[in-house]
């Protein structure tokens, strides 16, 4: 499968359903289709940058407009006092989309102090 072809590709192209929760020029939100959370969204480039770690220099601008877009979106969804961000970079890490997102996961308590 070619990075095109991502599913998250497929969705910002309108190829396959999603629930969209906001969408601008540079990038997508919509509700994730497992929810490990009561409130857990993905933040999406529409460029395919497979993964963070994929990110340059060109993308600076971008990656802040995706972590600006997350605040509004917490916002947006009620969840702003207390959100967890996650990036999952590399299959090791959890990752099986190679299409950047950023989870947002809001709505249980989380362990204090703990990342997993
Ligand atoms: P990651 O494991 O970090 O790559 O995250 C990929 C996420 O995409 C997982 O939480 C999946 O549940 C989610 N996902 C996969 N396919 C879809 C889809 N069609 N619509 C919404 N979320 C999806």
């Amino acid at each position: 499968m070619s990075q095109a072809d991502s599913i998250f590709t497929k969705i910002i192209q309108g190829d396959i359903p999603a629930d969209i929760i906001y969408q601008d020029d540079d990038c997508i939100c919509i509700k994730d289709i497992q929810p490990q959370a009561p409130t857990h969204l993905l933040v999406i480039p529409k460029k395919p940058i497979p993964c963070l770690a994929q990110a340059t220099e060109q993308d600076h601008a971008l990656l802040g407009h995706l972590m600006l877009r997350v605040g509004d979106i917490a916002r947006h969804c009620g969840v702003e006092e207390a959100f967890r961000v996650v990036i999952n970079n590399g299959a090791d890490a959890g990752q099986t989309v190679f299409h950047l997102h950023l989870h947002i996961l809001a709505g249980k308590a989380f362990s204090e102090g703990s990342l997993v």
